[in-house]
């Protein structure tokens, strides 16, 4: 019988969880608080099954199958019975919390709780619970359905069967995992992109170098993939901001320290792809 999956946020991460679980055969139920973000959800989630479907990487009958073993719903009642929960709603604590409490009292007593945090540390996450031990991380990457990657986060209480859980169902989609063994602020790969992106931002502030040249440097020396000036205009500079400043708030370590023109950035808009304009005009 199938396993039953729920998703809690049906946005851009949550969407693409599910979309990877129902292709693995999960049975998925997203949950999401109003019924435009589950269209939009479902929506995402159709186009890129058709994408994978016209370009032969995908059978049409595989995509109208994994499409049918989701359901959507505003009802959180309604993940009750879900054998594994990934949460996937706003980078807040108090939100998560609150969904961390009423998933808590409502699931069964085994049901591990895993959230999609990029940078929350999982212990304050848990700490919201009565099953800290049964409250994991698991960080996938943007766009989930193309990135190979899954950052597993154990908490101070997580314990190793929740962890191996984690691992099974992450494999289970598909993904390669990294185990975080302690559970520090940004975890490995948020710490390590924010200490890349404030440096470079700081060498470009200071006039070392342009921002092109900052990127090429980093594309042609190391072999990146892109440059982390322009990861910063993907991501969005105020979601590095926000991730860099949580790091820095917890470590108390200046290399996270958000660089003033990051913070004028995002004060003007200028935030990346999103709005147009960041360290590039787009
Ligand atoms: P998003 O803003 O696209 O989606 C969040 C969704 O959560 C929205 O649809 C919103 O309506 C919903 N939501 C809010 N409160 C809710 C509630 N109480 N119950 C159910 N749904 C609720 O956000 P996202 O980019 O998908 O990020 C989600 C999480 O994943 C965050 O913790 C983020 O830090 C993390 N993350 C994001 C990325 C990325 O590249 N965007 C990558 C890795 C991890």
């Amino acid at each position: 019988m199938a396993r039953k999956l729920a998703v809690i946020g049906a946005g851009l991460m949550g969407s693409g969880i599910a979309q990877v679980s129902a292709q693995a055969g999960w049975d998925v139920v997203l949950r999401d608080v109003t019924d435009a973000a589950l269209t939009r959800g479902t929506d995402t989630i159709k186009a890129s099954y058709d994408r994978f479907v016209a370009k032969d990487k995908m059978a049409a009958a595989d995509a109208e199958a994994a499409l049918g073993r989701i359901t959507t719903t505003t009802d959180l009642d309604a993940v009750a019975d879900a054998d594994l929960v990934v949460e996937a709603v706003f980078e807040q604590l108090d939100v998560k919390h609150e969904i961390f409490r009423a998933l808590d009292a409502i699931v069964g007593e085994e049901t591990v709780l895993a959230s999609n945090t990029s940078a929350i540390p999982i212990t304050k996450i848990a700490a919201g619970t009565t099953r800290p031990e049964r409250v994991v991380g698991t960080h996938f990457f943007s766009p989930v359905p193309m990135m190979q990657l899954c950052e597993l986060v154990r908490g101070y209480k997580t314990s190793d069967a929740t962890l191996a859980t984690a691992r099974e169902f992450a494999e289970s989609v598909g993904k390669t995992c990294v185990v975080v063994n302690r559970d520090v602020a940004g975890f490995v790969t948020t710490r390590l992109i924010s200490a890349l992106v404030v440096e470079a931002i700081k060498l470009y502030e200071s006039g070392v170098a342009t921002a092109e040249d900052i990127d090429l440097a980093c594309k042609l020396g190391f072999g990146h993939a892109m440059g982390p000036l322009a990861t910063a205009d993907l991501t969005g500079v105020d979601i590095l901001l926000h991730a860099a400043g949580n790091i820095y708030t917890e470590s108390q370590d200046e290399k996270f320290a958000p660089p003033e023109l990051m913070r004028r950035m995002v004060d003007a808009g200028d935030i990346g792809r999103k709005s147009g304009q960041g360290f590039y005009k787009h």
